[in-house]
């Protein structure tokens, strides 16, 4: 059994961080305040839009992570990605979220936006018209799963696309689209036959989000993650050619599915890293501050909290690397990595908690990191499938 790290993800962790030191930290300098205690103020305007500035500097991120063969990087090498492995993806999505706040996780994730392997089924010309402008970093899109009545059941979507003569027609409602209101491009998921609850019968279009018919409803107000820009998006008489279509008709819900089942094993490492990040500013505060003439962390009522959130940390990083290593082999892995991500979830919401509760008042204002990283866990134990969704799969498969 080899515990160690792969080469690849340390030459890449290495690589990566000489890009953030050279690449991005002159931006996040320059552009303070989209990154300070009061970033969200200054990234909305009154209509919850970001502001032009906050959009070009996204744009010109994207540019330098394509030019230095980061933005996109665990696509194959024939579409311009790097290929890296499953296991390494995870490892670097979890170093990158064990760094102070910074620009650097756009830089790489896309943050809902970016390339993702979905797109892997376009045909030659959809690859020119989409996944190379993607892969460039001069278009961003969006995944249209979700809807107001179909979040965990979104076999139940109700978002038809109807055949007339060579168009489609597309008509619904999706809600929590991310990057919905600043994407070029939607992949829009619509009943193509079928009866609602069937698995078979959904498609998936590539649509412009310019094409009529197509536009930007409520933009929510999330808790955390308000950098993502969920949004709603409506389509109304919606028209797109026969060329729209991704791949083979009536499979989009297993495209759909496939690409969450991999970024639940991102979102698990993150977690685990972000963990790290809140269990290291804990500690040390632990060690500085003193009540009552010593330091916390000598009080047990401070320190096991502490020692119970590291253990939690060894095991879900052990338990999503075991996950990503059976990807790699081919071997099953959707009850470890259901696993994982239902473990990591928690685990950061708990770490935000302890670190908060050892930072006393200092830890609930926003001038902390650790105030943004509670209110952004929490919504990890919603998305990419909400914890109650793991726990189904961890018995579907246990009974299978
Ligand atoms: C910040 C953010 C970004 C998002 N981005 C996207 C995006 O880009 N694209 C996209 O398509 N969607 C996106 N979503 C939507 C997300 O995927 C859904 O919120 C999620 O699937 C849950 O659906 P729901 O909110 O409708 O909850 P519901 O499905 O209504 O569930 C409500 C609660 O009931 C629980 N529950 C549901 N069914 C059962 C059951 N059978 N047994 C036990 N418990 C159950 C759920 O776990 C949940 O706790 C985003 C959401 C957020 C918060």
């Amino acid at each position: 059994m080899d515990f160690s790290e792969p080469a690849e993800a340390t030459q890449l962790k290495s690589e990566l961080s000489a890009f953030i030191e050279t690449e991005i930290q002159p931006l996040e300098a320059e552009h303070e305040r989209f990154l300070g205690p009061d970033a969200e103020r200054h990234i909305f305007d009154d209509e919850f839009r970001q502001v032009p500035e906050y959009l070009e500097l996204k744009a010109t991120i994207r540019k330098r992570a394509a030019e230095a063969d980061f933005w996109g990087m665990n696509m194959p090498e024939s579409v311009g990605g790097r290929g890296i492995g499953t296991l390494t993806d995870a490892i670097v999505a979890e170093y990158l979220a064990n760094q102070p706040p910074g620009l650097h996780t756009y830089a790489v994730r896309g943050a809902g936006g970016g390339p993702t392997p979905i797109l892997l089924n376009c045909d030659d010309q959809q690859r020119d018209r989409y996944l190379e402008p993607l892969m460039a970093g001069e278009k961003t899109t969006c995944f249209a799963l979700t809807e107001p009545d179909a979040g965990s059941d979104p076999h139940f979507l109700e978002t038809t696309a109807e055949k007339e003569g060579d168009e489609w027609v597309i008509d619904g409602r999706k809600s929590w689209i991310s990057n919905a209101p600043y994407a070029d491009f939607a992949m829009v998921f619509a009943r193509t036959s079928g009866e609602p609850g069937q698995i078979d019968g959904i498609s998936c279009f590539l649509v412009d989000t310019d094409t009529p018919g197509l536009s930007v409803g409520d933009i929510h107000r999330p808790m955390g993650h308000a950098w993502v820009a969920p949004a709603e998006l409506e389509l109304e008489n919606c028209r797109v050619g026969d060329d729209a279509l991704l791949g083979a008709e009536g499979k989009g819900f297993f495209q759909a599915m496939e690409w969450i089942g991999n970024a639940r094993l991102g979102v698990a490492a993150g977690c685990v890293g972000s963990a790290e990040f809140l269990l290291e500013k804990a500690v040390d505060y632990a060690e500085e501050r003193e009540t009552f003439g010593n330091p916390l962390v000598e009080r047990q009522g401070i320190s096991f909290p502490l020692a119970e959130v590291a253990m939690d940390i060894e095991r879900t990083r052990q338990l999503y690397r075991y996950a990503a290593w059976k990807v790699e082999q081919d071997q099953d892995a959707r009850k470890e990595t259901a696993m994982a991500k239902l473990a990591a979830a928690k685990l950061e919401n708990r770490a935000a908690d302890v670190a908060m509760q050892v930072h006393g008042a200092t830890g609930y204002s926003r001038r902390e990191p650790i105030e943004k990283r509670y209110r952004t866990s929490r919504g990890k134990r919603l998305t990419e499938g909400s914890d109650e969704m793991q726990k189904q799969t961890i018995v579907r498969e246990l009974r299978d």
